[in-house]
């Protein structure tokens, strides 16, 4: 069964997986301490002393200033998110990390635009014969603008593209034989079904599934429009949740060159239906139709009419990014480590507590990379290749500060062999199992699973493949960039509790504080699973560096063109 997946990441509707206990690799022998994980995965001693010198108390310091009241919530391109960002600009200047940033500083700005959809917005189908349909907003569709001005208007025929996708991998192509040039293409969220691995990896999701994929290929295809059919039968979310999302502000890149719609919209299914029968077509035979390589896109003989009006606001903020040098400049395995520093600002229409304070999400990635890039400056040994440490802004608008930062790194992406990603990691303990979704997809994962042993880590499988986690979070920018990438978490097991403790600790968080003001650092904090990790994330790096050769995609992946040959997704 396929799900819908709305990225939650902009919508602040995401919940982390509902975490259910499918543990792989059975190793279950005792939590080998750090260091001698070290020793047995080849780290030379002083790297391995480094490692093991990696601070819970150091990390937990960081996140307790980071989530501080008079930090605001960190929102991107607030005074508070600046703070944070240099915050970190500073630590990373005392460790003697050099600046990657703009101009010789830590700060690699970022433009943004805001584009919120005003009531002055109308939209409606005009069939070539009948009545025009009038478009409620927010009732039967929402649209936003992304070129980024006060008012367009759209007046094309409407195509509809089944899925959208042009996967060459697959050998699929909606696209083929049609040309949607100056239209607006109508098109289905998610992706053909399949329970065959190699084709649209069986029921996991791929990135060819997810929404924000319909609008940007529509885009470089040249169509002016695409109207998304939200099908309430098969999402995991009401219609509600759309309109809510679309109700606000969208965020954009303010400086990137990506082709953009005057329309990016969702309608709903009975909107689709009725579009349908007005040109003489069943919407269940016409979805049917599109799940099968025979599928040819076709224009209806219907346009799509549409004055949106637009409240636009500019504004910008930072990645921070600093580089450690290697003993070998001129390699291709670089490492990359990330988190993203931002969330959610402060609420001005909420009573009382108002600020998103962000401890966990994200202060502990923060944390983590910090006393990451503490443990590989303070390293006695230096590591072979050059190490960077990228903060990211604007993850909780939709990933745009990493997505920036893949187009604008400060070494080519052909030569970073791994990112490692730190996103929300509870301090909650002693891990015994960890989450590294997405490694299984590269030729990286044998040393992974290898790590893993060594700490005494199981690899806790994803949950929930068709939710498609894997394009949520800021590795994921990294990976359509090219670089191989994923993010490492906790899993459930924890060192004194049954697994049941771990997902209590999970789902508590997710229900109480989890894109809440109440997401706030208490001194009761156990930064114990976060150096865990930190280590862990040492460990793997260091080898990636070894490595005879470095990190790409298995053969057939979505990201192994991009990887290879710097192709767009
Ligand atoms: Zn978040």
């Amino acid at each position: 069964m396929y799900f819908i997946s709305l990225g939650a990441d902009t919508m602040n509707i995401y919940r982390p997986a509902v975490l259910v206990l499918v543990l792989t690799c059975g190793f279950m022998a005792g939590a080998a301490a750090a260091g001698d994980a070290g020793s047995q995965l080849g780290l030379p001693a002083n790297a391995a002393a480094s490692m093991q010198g990696i601070d819970a108390h150091r990390i937990g310091e960081h996140v307790r200033f980071l989530a501080n009241d008079l930090l605001e919530g960190r929102g991107t391109g607030t005074r508070g998110g600046d703070i944070a960002a240099n915050y970190i600009a500073a630590q990373f200047a005392l460790y003697g990390l050099k600046p990657a940033g703009d101009n010789g500083s830590y700060l690699q700005k970022v433009e943004f635009v805001g584009v919120k959809t005003l009531a002055g917005t109308s939209a409606a189908l005009q069939p070539a014969r009948g009545a025009t349909l009038d478009l409620k907003l927010a009732e039967d569709y929402v649209a936003g603008n992304q070129t980024q001005t006060d008012s367009v208007d759209i007046d094309a025929p409407i195509v509809f593209v089944g899925y959208g996708i042009e996967a060459p991998e697959y050998n699929w192509n909606d696209f083929k034989g049609v040309d949607v040039k100056g239209k607006v293409v109508l098109v289905i969220v998610n992706e053909p079904p399949s329970k065959d691995p190699k084709f649209f990896n069986a029921e996991a999701l791929t990135y060819y599934g997810r929404w924000t994929y319909k609008f940007e290929q529509a885009a470089r295809k040249g169509a002016v429009g695409a109207l998304i059919i939200h099908r309430t039968d098969l999402a995991s979310y009401g219609w509600e949740v759309v309109r809510n999302s679309w109700s606000g502000e969208q965020v954009y890149l303010g400086n990137d060159k990506d082709p953009k719609l005057k329309a990016a919209s969702w309608i709903q299914l009975e909107i689709a239906r009725k579009l349908f029968t007005a040109s003489n077509l069943n919407l269940d035979e016409m979805l049917t139709a599109a799940g099968t390589r025979q599928f040819q896109a076709r224009e209806l003989p219907v346009r799509f009419k549409a004055h949106i009006e637009s409240k636009v606001r500019k504004f910008e903020s930072y990645n921070v990014l600093g580089l450690l040098p290697g003993k070998d400049s001129g390699g291709s395995q670089a490492v990359a480590y990330s988190a993203h520093y931002d969330h959610l600002g402060i609420d001005p229409a909420m009573s009382g507590d108002n600020i998103y304070n962000g401890a966990v999400d994200n202060g502990t990635g923060c944390g983590i990379l910090l006393e990451m890039a503490h443990a590989f400056t303070t390293s006695a040994a230096r590591p072979p290749s050059p190490v960077l440490f990228a903060a990211v802004t604007a993850e909780e608008k939709g990933m745009l500060g990493s997505n920036y930062l893949g187009k604008h790194l400060p070494i080519p992406a052909g030569k970073i062999a791994l990112d490692l990603n730190y996103d929300a990691i509870l301090p909650v303990g002693v891990p015994q199992s960890v989450n590294v979704t997405g490694a299984e997809r590269t030729s990286f994962y044998p040393t992974v699973e290898k790590t893993a042993a060594a700490f005494g880590f199981e690899i806790q499988a994803d949950a929930e493949p068709g939710a498609g986690h894997y394009y949520r979070s800021d590795h994921f920018s990294m990976a359509r960039a090219g670089v191989p990438a994923f993010s490492v978490n906790t899993g459930v097991k924890f060192a004194g509790h049954p697994p049941e403790w771990g997902k209590a600790q999970h789902e508590e968080y997710t229900a109480k504080r989890y894109h809440r003001p109440s997401d706030e650092f208490t001194p009761d904090m156990d930064f114990t699973s976060d150096a865990a990790v930190a280590k862990f994330g040492f460990a793997l790096g260091w080898q990636a560096m070894l490595a005879k050769g470095t990190v790409n995609w298995l053969p057939g992946d979505e990201f192994e063109a991009v990887r290879l040959h710097g192709a767009a997704h």
